[in-house]
């Protein structure tokens, strides 16, 4: 009898979990996520691939066509996702501010989006 009264007592009840990816899971005001770097601001010195205590930043060339003239070296950073532990450190020791920072965590979807991608749009916006 305790036991149907315990079943019953469930039907009607809200659902403890969340039924993700159909519903959105809350994300809190400071979480990190993924985070690119705006090439109109970045001035390519590499500080937050050197501080990058998970060594997946890489600095790649730009292409000719595309170099803003405030990046003498012609650098940009690449953050590979896979291995990032989302500390932020890049972000903190950037000296002009050109991380743009997101809550996005869903990193593993269909429509890959690289942080190579996201940088060089930010020259074509
Ligand atoms: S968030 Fe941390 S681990 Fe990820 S790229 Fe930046 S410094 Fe490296
Ligand atoms: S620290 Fe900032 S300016 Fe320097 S390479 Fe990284 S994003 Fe660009």
């Amino acid at each position: 009898m305790k036991l149907l009264l315990e079943a019953l007592r469930n039907v009607f009840r809200k659902p403890a979990t969340i039924e993700y990816p159909r519903v959105a899971t809350p994300i809190e005001p400071s979480s990190r996520g993924r985070h690119f770097a705006d090439l109109r601001k970045c001035i390519g010195c590499s500080l937050c691939a050197i501080e990058c205590p998970s060594k997946v930043i890489t600095m790649k060339k730009l292409p000719d066509e595309l170099k803003p003239p405030h990046n003498k070296r012609g650098l940009y950073p690449v953050i590979n996702y896979l291995g990032c532990i989302f500390c932020y450190r890049c972000v903190s020791v950037c000296p002009v501010k050109a991380y743009i920072t997101t809550d996005e965590y869903r990193l593993a979807t269909d429509s890959v989006e690289t942080s190579e991608q996201l940088s060089l749009a930010t020259l074509k916006s």
